[in-house]
């Protein structure tokens, strides 16, 4: 490809040209290397609990048969695999579904303390399970962004949940919404928690579909590896932005930054 490129470029004005033709043949390889890459995660986090669920019908068939404590054991365990393999299918056509309308900005008017508060309501018997407690931090007055209500509720699902399931148990999170007043006009929602924290290095992948500081912790806790790549094309649709923190050791913050629609023209 080198030579073909200098070829062009002794031609003259097709240079760049050729230059950007290039630079989307290695954009398409790269894409279609990261369509490959998912394919097999995809199939093999299905196959994962398929593969249990395999191992369990055929011991209750065979060696168990007779044996009713065992069934009841093993049932729970299916019924747990089964419903991880639910979740993980959840999660890949939501994810689909985000990606076919990346494009579309959502136009609805949304107020996201409103959204905030019911995300922190729905998730308070897992807090309360847990032992940990969610204190919210927001302004006495609605703050309406352009959106989608369920998409918005699904980011604050995946944050909050994160920072209950990883942060410290019998701990706190703290949600925090404050309105920038700069002339952008933005609203910023942190979700922060003082569990261990992330190291830096893995900082810059979590977003990745699948990616995990440790898969056994989040399989334990029936995560799918997906929520944060979810929570980023939902943001990136809502032309907003989301920024990690994290010292480890103290815990770490999520922060989501949307524009806001001007009280005057706001719903
Ligand atoms: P999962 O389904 O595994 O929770 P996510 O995409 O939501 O997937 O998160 C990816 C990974 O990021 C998690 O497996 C976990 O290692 C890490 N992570 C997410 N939130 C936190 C947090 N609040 N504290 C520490 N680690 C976190």
């Amino acid at each position: 490809h080198i030579t073909a490129l200098g070829d062009v470029q002794a031609e003259g004005g097709h240079y760049a040209g050729a230059a950007l033709f290039f630079r989307d043949l290695t954009a398409a390889r790269r894409l279609e290397h990261m369509r490959v890459d998912f394919v097999a995660n995809a199939s093999h986090e299905l196959r994962t609990p398929l593969a249990s669920l395999m191992g369990f019908i055929e011991t209750l068939q065979g060696p168990a048969r007779n044996d009713q404590a065992a069934r009841e054991r093993f049932l729970v365990i299916m019924r747990e695999q089964a419903r991880r393999m639910s979740r993980l299918i959840d999660d890949l056509l939501s994810l689909s579904r985000i990606e076919l309308s990346a494009h579309v900005q959502p136009q609805t008017p949304v107020d996201l303390v409103a959204v905030v508060r019911h995300m922190i309501d729905t998730l308070a018997p897992l807090a309360r399970e847990r032992g940990v407690d969610i204190n919210l931090k927001a302004p006495p007055l609605p703050v309406t962004v352009r959106g989608e209500r369920d998409e918005l509720l699904r980011v604050f699902e995946n944050l909050i949940e994160n920072a209950v399931k990883y942060g410290q148990s019998g701990g706190r999170v703290d949600v925090g919404i404050e309105r920038s007043d700069g002339a952008a006009g933005e609203v910023t929602v942190c979700v922060r928690d003082y569990g261990p924290g992330i190291a830096p290095e893995h900082l810059p992948r979590l977003t990745e579909r699948f990616y995990r500081v440790d898969v056994a912790a989040s399989r334990e806790k029936g995560g799918t590896g997906l929520g944060l790549a979810i929570v980023k094309h939902i943001v990136n649709r809502h032309r907003g932005r989301l920024t990690i923190d994290s010292q480890p050791g103290e815990g770490a913050s999520f922060c989501v930054s949307l524009p806001v629609i001007p009280p005057a023209d706001g719903a």
